[in-house]
């Protein structure tokens, strides 16, 4: 049996690569997705949907109905608190994912995929796609937890060893984003936020890109997935103002840097992350 863990931050991270999830949950593996946070920092989109007090609720709610369309069967939450964009008043709260002692993280990691017992994980780059201190701590700590899992002697407590045989970095490519940075300077819609993806410097991921999945054929799932997440796409939000062929092409592929086995990437990027292992 196939099984995938995907490791983010926040509910609605698991969208921009619910097409590689739901491709592989509709083959019939299991997928399951640990989320360290439930991304009570976030804006709300609109002030009927929820109040920053319940907004951590709200969006577990909404994290559940994306993994129903998705098919994640198991859901793991950390149970941190999203520390907020870099340099906000939220990064210093004791609750904060990045003021977690870093072993408690790296023994739920480690407890978790030996429960579950995945063969690939797939988490976040190091530049945590748009450098969100949370994105950047749940892809290190994946990696850490990743290499641990596998060792008997650390954290016993967290249940007899279990080696996950590959790591993928989910890697938010430039490229991308620049589709919809275009089509935003054309049509003057501001995009706060987003400076390391606007970014004109070559994108050093690009050229690591060693899996890319064509996820068209469940493009509208990831689009039903996304759109579970009321509280953080409203009408004002970027991807609202997009047309739907733009989003389309945005979505239709999602990519992967095999870090563990670290592996050369080829000319061709390899279509599945699954591809010779041994079950
Ligand atoms: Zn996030």
């Amino acid at each position: 049996m196939k099984r995938l863990l995907a490791v983010f931050a926040h509910p609605d991270d698991e969208s921009a690569f619910a097409g590689t999830m739901a491709h592989y949950a509709s083959q019939g593996a299991e997928v399951a997705l640990a989320c360290a946070t439930r991304g009570e920092a976030g804006e709300i989109s609109d002030p009927t949907l929820a109040t920053p007090s319940n907004l951590g609720q709200k969006r577990e709610v909404e994290l559940r109905c994306s993994c129903d369309i998705i098919g994640i069967r198991q859901l793991y939450l950390l149970g941190y608190c999203d520390s907020g964009m870099v340099d906000t008043p939220e990064n210093e709260r004791p609750t904060a994912f990045i003021q977690a002692d870093p072993d408690d993280v790296r023994r739920k990691l480690v407890k978790l995929m030996r429960e579950f017992k995945p063969q690939v994980v797939i988490t976040f780059e190091p530049q945590g796609w748009y450098g969100h201190p949370d994105h950047i701590a749940a892809g290190r700590y994946t990696s850490e937890a990743f290499e641990l899992a596998g060792q008997a002697g650390v954290f016993p407590e967290a249940g007899p060893p279990w080696a996950p045989q590959r790591l993928f970095h989910a890697a938010f490519l430039r490229s991308r984003f620049k589709l919809m940075a275009d089509y935003a300077s054309e049509n003057g819609i501001e995009l706060p936020g987003f400076d390391q993806l606007l970014s004109e410097e070559e994108d050093p991921l690009e050229r690591q890109i060693t899996h890319r999945l064509d996820v068209d054929i469940y493009y509208e799932i990831k689009e039903a997935s996304r759109l579970c997440h009321q509280t953080q796409f409203g009408d004002d939000h970027l991807f609202s103002k997009m047309p739907a062929e733009i989003m389309r092409a945005v979505g239709r592929q999602e990519d992967f840097i095999q870090v563990y086995p670290r592996l050369a990437p080829e000319a061709e990027p390899i279509t599945d992350l699954f591809a010779g292992l041994s079950m």
